[in-house]
């Protein structure tokens, strides 16, 4: 095996690529995205990883340490796209997990595509494609100059499956939460292959919720993470305490049981049964070129969203990942041997402390709850130029109705400077840069970085930034102050 262990510091990180040469091709290439996965987390639970996992990557393979992201905003669909392209938002187009359409004027989702159906379900969940992805991918090249080579990607979540996989993979499954199986659309086949049909009749989140999620060693172990019951941590459904044991039969339900399934380390053992089945069934590795095998594992994400980077949970899900990671290179190396492959391991993106926690501890950080704000400002635009030309905020970008504008026959760009002038007022934003700026100026790496983001068919028209430590939330709740997310361009410590 050989290994580029490529993760993000805090908030970003951008990937290092593996290069080959001719005479030293390997038959398949296993990319791996850990979602969410902070830079630091391989040396705050180092003593208690195995020599197989993370700590064999770190030491037999080249180890990129100091690797960001060059763009905002840093989420899940932004980060896959960036991963498999090579290149920013601004190229290949996955400005966010979701934008605003200009022309139905709500929000569309960086992967979905209704031209498209589920194939292997009978719910909606598998309406989804690459069309939105404007820039071929490396596993598209990979396809186009070796017409051989298999490329198939896997992931809990649709986008870390589809951006990776590309326009013209052999095979991109995602899970669907409704049915508890893997799906593909019919972008790629109208049929699942046997194989993933087979998978599926095992019904192995089934089984995995029959059982506790309790940590891996004694808990009183856990010195590298915050106390277990916290009051930064959301309650999963059933729960009066964010505390373990999680007694997953007790606190799950029929119509909720697979999303509770998502936001546990059992997901990620199920994706890599997954990939141990694709490799074997697919042959991959096995085909007589180089093949590549694309591996998301999103439970790490949606369980640090609801528990945070300091919680006993996080650092459980990554022990229990390290010890998949091992199972995984121990079936590669039989399968193919060592040597004969190479792997990179990376993150999309990392997370910020819930920044309640920051608040309470005096550190830097806070929240900007942006309902109110945007409704004021909603007014100060209408009183200006009298016309309702705010469509909508979404990821800190703030769209125009420039339909609307024009008819009003005002100028886009002293709309964009008012808008920007009342942004720059509101606590906890740090810049302000209107699309022309975006355009046609240059600036600093803050500017550089959100220009990288930004893409002027699905940006919005004037794009904010917050300070560190501080992230955006719609109205100031209990529940708004528990969890966390990402997005930012920072690099926390
Ligand atoms: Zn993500």
């Amino acid at each position: 095996m050989k290994s580029i262990l490529t993760l993000n510091t805090v908030l970003f990180s951008i990937l290092s690529t593996a290069l080959f040469s001719q005479s030293d091709t390997p038959k398949l290439v296993v990319g791996i995205v850990v979602d969410q996965m902070c830079y630091e987390y391989l040396y705050r639970f180092q003593d208690q990883y195995t020599e197989g996992g993370f700590k064999r990557l770190m030491n037999e393979g080249t180890n990129c340490r100091t690797t960001h992201y060059n763009y905002v905003p840093t989420y899940t669909g932004p980060g896959h796209a960036s991963i498999y392209t090579g290149t920013t938002p601004s190229n290949h187009g996955i400005v966010a997990n979701d934008w605003i359409d200009r022309i139905t004027k709500t929000a569309v989702n960086c992967v979905e595509d209704k031209l498209v159906q589920t194939v292997g379900s009978d719910s909606k969940k598998g309406e989804f494609s690459p069309v939105r992805l404007k820039v071929n991918t490396i596993t598209d090249q990979l396809k186009l100059e070796r017409p051989g080579a298999k490329v198939i990607s896997m992931s809990i979540k649709n986008r870390g499956a589809i951006l990776p996989g590309g326009h013209m993979s052999n095979g991109t499954y995602w899970f669907d939460s409704k049915s508890g199986d893997f799906i593909t659309s019919t972008f790629y086949t109208t049929e699942l292959p046997k194989w993933v049909t087979d998978f599926n009749k095992k019904d192995l989140p089934e089984k995995s919720m029959k059982q506790v999620w309790n940590t891996l060693h004694p808990i009183e172990q856990y010195v590298q993470s915050g106390p277990d019951n916290s009051p930064y941590e959301h309650l999963l459904p059933g729960k009066t305490e964010p505390v373990f044991p999680y007694d997953l039969p007790k606190i799950s339900t029929k119509e909720n049981v697979y999303d509770v399934f998502t936001c546990t380390p059992f997901a990620n053992t199920f994706l890599t049964d997954f990939a141990i089945q694709a490799l074997h069934a697919e042959k991959m590795g096995q085909n007589g070129s180089t093949d590549i095998l694309c591996i998301s594992y999103s439970s790490t994400d949606i369980i640090g969203h609801e528990f945070g980077p300091q919680s006993k949970e996080i650092q459980d899900t990554y022990l229990r990942l390290d010890r998949e990671l091992e199972r995984l290179l121990n079936e590669l190396d039989r399968t193919l041997g060592k040597g004969s492959y190479t792997l990179f391991l990376t993150a999309d993106h990392a997370v910020v402390p819930v920044p309640q926690l920051l608040i309470d501890k005096k550190l830097a950080g806070g929240y900007v709850f942006l309902s109110e704000s945007v409704k004021q400002l909603k007014t100060a635009v209408m009183d200006k130029f009298g016309a309702a030309l705010i469509m909508e905020e979404e990821n800190l970008n703030i769209y125009i109705d420039r339909g609307l504008m024009r008819e009003h026959q005002l100028n886009y760009d002293e709309v964009c400077r008012f808008v920007k002038e009342h942004i720059r007022e509101w606590n906890g934003v740090k810049n302000v840069y209107t699309s022309s700026e975006l355009q046609t100026g240059s600036g600093d790496k803050w500017f550089e970085m959100v220009r990288s983001g930004y893409h002027y068919k699905e940006s919005g028209d004037v794009i904010f930034t917050l300070e560190s430590g501080y992230l955006p939330k719609s109205k100031d709740t209990d529940k708004a102050r528990k969890g966390t997310s990402h997005g930012s361009p920072y690099l926390l410590i």
